[in-house]
């Protein structure tokens, strides 16, 4: 890929071990872009990009119960992020369920992909349309509402 992207990466605690795995078993592909995560998630993903001897630029926002998602959430409003995986627990509560929410919907408005499991997130990362000049997405229409 051509393209350097700004990928965010978030990973629930239970989730933790598939986002490990997911990094590693696509790290030369990581090593060309810049990440953005939550906070733990952040740490996780440099230590174990750190030992299959990749470096690439990671920013750690605040942990996710702490306003890390929110604060992805604002650069995506910001087209700041050009592709999302957040693995998110579906099978317990968080205690920043609005965050979470708020972050799905900021990607939705802004027409950022956005990867809720690893299949979905090996598609995202291999599609060819990256780099194809040609292709431009199309945003949902939200005509009435934009400045
Ligand atoms: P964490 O946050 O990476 O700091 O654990 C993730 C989340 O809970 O949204």
């Amino acid at each position: 890929m051509r393209r350097k992207l700004t990928i965010a990466l978030v990973a629930h605690d239970h989730r933790k071990a598939d986002m490990v795995e997911w990094v590693i078993f696509n790290s030369d592909f990581l090593s060309l872009h810049r990440l953005v995560c939550t906070g733990t998630t952040g740490g996780l993903v440099q230590e174990a990009l750190r030992k299959e001897g990749v470096h690439p630029e990671i920013t750690r926002m605040n942990s996710g119960p702490m306003g890390g998602d929110a604060e992805i959430a604002a650069m995506v409003v910001r087209k700041e992020i050009d592709l999302a995986v957040f693995l998110i627990d579906d099978l317990n509560a968080q205690p920043h369920e609005a965050d979470i929410m708020m972050l799905l919907r900021q990607c939705r408005v802004h027409n950022v992909p956005i990867a809720c499991n690893r299949y979905s997130a090996d598609l995202m990362i291999t599609s060819t349309l990256w780099d194809d000049e040609s292709y431009i997405p199309s945003p949902p229409r939200y005509e009435k509402y934009e400045r």
